[in-house]
């Protein structure tokens, strides 16, 4: 059996040495996703792709046709903790994909609200929040900064409805245009737009898997860019202060437990875990929701940390703690 299991992987990893003249991307064997995630923490990704374009993704989606290899779709890595095991299948890093920003098309979407000042704003699924923010203080254009001091990439952000005290992917979105990267599933392009965005706390529930998120139009307005960028810097300010940015982490690890009527952090308070420690991972003092990696953690670590705050909270408050964080790979 053990065998058997050996010889596909191998398989599915010659089609991709085999074939890969015809990708234009980086294409690497046995690659630590370590490198690739916020935490610093993973082991390696048999296949792991970065492709350039969109030959370069119908070419891996004909790849996973051909061998059925697994795959996992990797923004920027700032919400995933990936097991010291790694993953057995393919990495799909979508860095270098769409990264355009620019005014939608007025063929595709309508922002008729009687309001010059309104209007839809375009966004590759690659870009980063860090960067497309920058730029949306430069411009004036409102909308988006409740995005601030989040480190992920836009389609991070609809994948997980990333969202701040501030306000919350969904709001804002007009539409989503997607390619199914999934075995025997029509390539696309996909569009989701209106009652189809469907949505609910740090969850998209209408993206299917195996989709890679290609653009995303944003309703925005135009503003003075000075208002814009006081309100990302005093939003970052106050997250510098409350957070432990120093250290490599995932965010909030857990969900906030909504019928509790407590935040995940006051949870994890309550039970006296903040600063506990397991190897080299901590629950924050700054911040108990951030499990932080003081250097050199492991996977096991965190997840010995998220096993212990969620049977400690079943047990002593009743409380289920949800995890916000992703796993990837087996545990
Ligand atoms: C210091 C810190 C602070 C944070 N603060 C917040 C916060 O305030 N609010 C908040 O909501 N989150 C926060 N996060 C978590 C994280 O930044 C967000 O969830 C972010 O949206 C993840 O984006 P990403 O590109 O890093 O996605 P990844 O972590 O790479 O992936 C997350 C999910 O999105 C999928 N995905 C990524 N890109 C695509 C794509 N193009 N197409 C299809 N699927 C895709 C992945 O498969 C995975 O399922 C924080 C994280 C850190 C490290």
């Amino acid at each position: 059996m053990e065998k058997k299991h050996k010889s596909t992987s191998q398989n599915r990893t010659q089609w991709f040495k085999d074939h890969a003249q015809e990708f234009t991307g980086a294409l690497l064997f046995d690659e630590p996703l370590a490198r690739y995630t916020y935490y610093q923490i993973g082991g390696p990704a048999q296949v792991f792709a970065a492709p350039r374009s969109l030959n370069d993704l119908k070419w891996l989606k004909r790849g996973i046709e051909e061998t059925q290899i697994p795959f996992f779709i990797l923004g920027k890595g700032s919400n995933l903790l990936v097991s010291d095991h790694g993953f057995a299948g393919m990495v799909i890093r979508t860095h270098q994909l769409n990264v355009e920003v620019g005014e939608a098309p007025t063929s595709d979407v309508n922002v008729s609200s009687g309001d010059e000042a309104s209007f839809a704003l375009r966004t590759g699924g690659s870009v980063l929040i860090s960067s497309l923010l920058r730029r949306t203080a430069q411009e004036g254009w409102a909308g988006l900064e409740f995005w601030t001091g989040i480190p992920g990439s836009v389609g991070g952000a609809i994948m997980m409805n990333a969202g701040t005290h501030l306000g919350e992917t969904k709001t804002p979105l007009i539409r989503v245009e997607s390619y199914s990267l999934e075995l025997g599933t029509n390539w696309g392009p996909h569009v989701f737009t209106g009652e189809n965005l469907k949505f609910q706390y740090r969850q998209n529930l209408f993206l299917p898997p195996g989709h890679l998120i290609w653009n995303a139009d944003w309703h925005m307005s135009k503003t003075d860019p000075d208002q814009v960028k006081s309100l990302i810097d005093e939003t970052l300010q106050r997250r510098k202060a409350t957070q432990p940015i120093d250290y490599p982490s995932c965010g909030s690890v857990f969900k906030n437990p909504k019928s509790s009527g407590k935040n995940a952090w006051q949870v994890i308070d309550q039970l006296g875990l903040r600063g506990q420690q397991e190897g080299r991972a901590q629950f924050s003092d700054k911040h108990p929701n951030f499990i932080i990696n003081l250097g050199g953690a492991k996977a096991s670590d965190v997840v010995a940390l998220i096993r212990l705050a969620q049977s400690r909270a079943a047990i002593e408050l009743g409380i289920e703690l949800e995890e916000e964080v992703i796993f990837v790979g087996e545990e």
